[in-house]
């Protein structure tokens, strides 16, 4: 009976234009992966989706964000803005120290000042399918469904993970099957075989929301963020690489294989993907970042520590425990003069800064913020930031004091990192056929697809629209249109929420 008054739907459609015919366009983001891998998996016939998908479509490096690190990266590329425009820079937006402990104020859904995609369409009433996108917890009421994604909390001192998961909030008792990625789960080195079964099971369980919510629900966008491809090439790089400080031939032969099957995986669902997608559908695959080994840690604590006096080292503070980032807090009455004099001797003790083994930098570049970012919540970031080289990674505030600024590596701790470059492949309606990108920004997804729905482009946005990846016909026909904003500025009160979040009020 349904089935019937949809056919005449349909027909009543097909005379008028059909319904069918509006663009639609499907993320599958995969977090962290990289050509510098896939390439030779794809080239030996590994990855078969992948390969189709770049022959007939369009692909390239994708730059990332200044920390190269999830909450930021992602919010860049939802937004289409630098992260002085929405205000998300990093993990945390800072430690406070109670009774001796840092607590970390977490980066929530709440805390971005930019216009999410689905908000910007949500106002044309196109519907948004959002599954497991970073920083977008506690749920937001959107034209659509979302499945929140991490840090999965209310409030922004880690509790524990929220119950609060889905907008609308029923649409979690559908899938009561639905895993998020657990919290303080640490890896054991002991057990590699447990936790990458475990990881599947998760990624299986948000591929089959995925398919099943596309199936059943209206939608113009579905953005998924699949971050089992992050947490795998975190821990079991060392497994696939014989060059890598921690490699062990036994081990090896076990879990040697572990990333290739996290790709292999993701290979399958795009291939899922391109059945169920219909000829107005276009397809992107995108990471944040990019990924490689890592040979040592870098104690942040330790660091300010040895290179930098007591009188300058006080107001500092190293404020998120997991990349470079730095908050320059001089009291009121020194004025600029002090802020200046503290700014410049953190910036060049990072640029200073080497590994006694080699002799080599730890930093390929130092950055004052407004180098790097601009717009109104630039003072809602850090002061100065570091272009890490890849093979080192930053590590906080609990660092044992006694070892010293270069670290060996914790045989339970990550043995790969980010990189700068991610991956971008569009494939589908109105994108070019064996293109090859130029190296587009992560800030250029949300223009681009904005552009492919019609919709205006905000004024203020960052990124542009990737024209390089797009068919000449198409973009002859629609020239862009432009119109509105999408950044909020800080009112007082926002300003004085940031002060008490940071304990001076
Ligand atoms: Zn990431």
């Amino acid at each position: 009976m349904y089935k019937s008054i949809i056919g005449i739907i349909c027909i009543f459609f097909i005379l008028n234009g059909c319904s069918s015919k509006k663009p639609k366009v499907i993320v599958l983001g995969m977090d962290g992966i990289t050509f510098d891998i896939a390439e030779q998996w794809i080239e030996e016939g590994k990855l078969p989706n992948f390969k189709r998908i770049i022959d007939e479509g369009t692909s390239g490096r994708l730059i990332s964000t200044i920390p190269f690190v999830s909450p930021a990266a992602w919010t860049s590329a939802v937004t289409g803005v630098n992260p002085g425009k929405h205000s998300i820079f990093s993990f945390v937006r800072g430690v406070t120290f109670e009774k001796g402990e840092g607590i970390s104020h977490l980066n929530l859904s709440t805390d971005r000042k930019a216009k999410a995609i689905w908000q910007i369409i949500g106002e044309s009433e196109k519907r948004s399918i959002l599954i497991n996108i970073p920083q977008t917890s506690p749920p937001e009421e959107i034209n659509g469904v979302m499945f929140s994604g991490e840090p999965h909390a209310d409030s922004d001192h880690p509790q524990g993970i929220s119950e609060n998961l889905t907008y609308p909030p029923g649409v979690k008792n559908r899938f009561p099957n639905y895993r998020v990625d657990p919290s303080g789960v640490e890896y054991d080195a002991s057990e590699p075989k447990k936790f990458l079964s475990d990881r599947f099971d998760i990624a299986r369980r948000r591929e089959k929301v995925l398919f099943e919510l596309m199936q059943r629900e209206e939608w113009n966008l579905t953005w998924v963020v699949f971050t089992i491809t992050d947490i795998i090439q975190h821990y079991y790089w060392k497994y696939m690489d014989s060059t890598h400080v921690l490699f062990d031939k036994e081990e090896a032969k076990e879990y040697g294989d572990a990333i290739l099957r996290v790709y292999q995986m993701m290979d399958k669902t795009i291939g899922k993907t391109l059945k169920v997608m219909d000829e107005n559908t276009t397809l992107i695959i995108m990471s944040d970042h990019g990924f490689g080994p890592i040979i040592r840690a870098v104690n942040t604590e330790n660091f300010l520590r040895e290179y930098l006096p007591n009188s300058i080292r006080k107001w500092i503070i190293a404020y998120d425990y997991v990349s470079p980032v730095f908050k320059v807090n001089t009291p009121p009455s020194g004025g600029r003069k002090q802020y200046d004099k503290v700014r410049l001797s953190l910036y060049k003790a990072l640029k200073e800064l080497k590994d006694p083994e080699n002799n080599r930098k730890v930093n390929k570049d130092v950055f004052l913020s407004e180098e790097i970012y601009n717009g109104p919540w630039l003072s809602a970031g850090p002061d100065v930031v570091a272009y890490v080289d890849t093979v080192y990674r930053y590590i906080g505030y609990k660092a044992d004091p006694n070892k010293g600024v270069l670290m060996q590596l914790d045989v339970n701790g990550f043995n790969a990192y980010h990189e700068r470059d991610g991956v971008v492949i569009m494939f589908g309606k109105n994108i070019k056929k064996g293109a090859k990108l130029n190296l587009p920004s992560i800030m250029d997804v949300t223009p681009t697809i904005l552009y492919l729905f019609g919709e205006e482009l905000p004024l203020d946005l960052d990124g542009k629209i990737i024209k390089d990846g797009l068919e000449k016909e198409f973009l002859k026909n629609n020239p862009p249109v432009y119109g509105g904003y999408s950044v909020s500025y800080p009112t007082n009160r926002d300003a004085e929420g940031k002060l008490k979040s940071l304990g001076y009020l």
